[in-house]
């Protein structure tokens, strides 16, 4: 027999709220919240329906019913529009179908996105001891406040990178951050058409090969350094894309700025990514006419975009293979969860 909800629980707000951490995921939120008001996650959970045990918040995102997140807006003392807004994975799209049996789920993995965890002295001065979850569309996380680099390693040992020593890094994040807020959507598609070109260049594949990172990459593992290594020439790469794109979309990208592009590109990158330069170039011609409504406050409909720009309008945690426009970004697989 299906257990029923008891209807009179999550109906007030817990004693003491929580703050947001910006990306968190729910599962960590919840978890959070339970242990501020000293109740065990079991207690939070049953307030807000029905559904199975907890999970620790590393391990999976926690997936919610319309119910359970009314319940827990309230419970947090928030409005769902605002837990909607800082908590990614209620948004509508991540809502466990209507009449599901239960009213929160903990599948394998997250559904979208990388559990990443969060700088800890961020967590700390929202109140958190215990390591807090991101739930991100990068398997990593640079805080710039405390120069630190996570990521879903989930590696008790060195849970973090100090950065305070590699100021590329920093640069390279910050640059990264100036473009998102100059590109808007635009941003992560360029991003993730970078991180392509990349891979098909193979530049620095194996970063315990060079002077600078060996020592990183013994201590930490190659594959869990070769994106801390890659950041400074992919901001690079992102900000020379950025250059072409932002001129094609607001339709002043002229015949000869689009022609002398790749050659100025290509001689400062150099000869390793010449094909995959001059691919891109070639599905990023002038448009007829601008798209600037897509940098407005409403942005047009998905389809209209992919017809006007060859790239889907990307969702909040849709990751870089899902956006690019070139082939060699690699799938994650089972491997890349690395802590498995
Ligand atoms: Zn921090």
């Amino acid at each position: 027999m299906t257990e029923q909800r008891d209807e009179l629980l999550g109906r007030r707000r817990l004693h003491l709220r929580l703050r947001f951490l910006a990306g968190e995921s729910t599962g960590s939120y919840v978890t959070r919240l339970a242990s501020r008001n000293r109740l065990p996650v079991e207690a939070v959970l049953r307030s807000m329906g029905t559904g199975p045990m907890p999970v620790d918040p590393q391990y999976t995102e926690l997936y919610l019913s319309r119910y359970a997140r009314e319940r827990l807006a309230t419970l947090a003392g928030y409005t769902v529009a605002e837990m909607q807004t800082r908590l990614v994975s209620l948004r509508d799209a991540f809502l466990m179908p209507d009449g599901a049996e239960d009213d929160w789920e903990w599948p394998w993995d997250a559904r979208a996105g990388y559990l990443v965890q969060a700088c800890s002295l961020c967590a700390a001065r929202r109140g958190t001891r215990s390591p807090a979850w991101l739930i991100l569309p990068d398997p990593w996380h640079v805080c710039l406040r405390h120069q630190r680099w996570t990521d879903n390693s989930r590696n008790a040992q060195h849970p973090y990178i100090d950065l305070s020593g590699l100021k590329d890094v920093i640069r390279a994040q910050r640059r990264l951050n100036h473009l998102g807020r100059q590109l808007g959507p635009a941003v992560r598609w360029v991003f993730a058409d970078a991180c392509s070109i990349l891979a098909c260049s193979r530049y620095l594949e194996d970063p315990a090969q060079t002077e600078e990172w060996a020592f990183l990459a013994t201590q930490l593992g190659e594959r869990r350094v070769r994106p801390l290594a890659q950041l400074s020439v992919l901001s690079l790469l992102t900000r020379d894309l950025a250059w072409l794109e932002v001129r094609r979309l607001h339709g002043d990208l002229g015949r000869a700025g689009y022609r002398e592009w790749l050659d100025r590109v290509t001689r400062r990158h150099g000869y390793a990514f010449a094909g995959p330069l001059r691919e891109w170039h070639s599905k990023h011609r002038p448009l007829g006419r601008g798209f600037p409504e897509l940098f407005g406050d409403q942005p047009p409909p998905g389809n209209v975009v992919l017809r006007v720009t060859g790239h889907e309008l990307p969702s909040c945690l849709a990751a870089v293979e899902d956006l690019s426009c070139l082939p060699w970004v690699r799938l994650p697989n089972a491997m890349d969860r690395l802590f498995l």
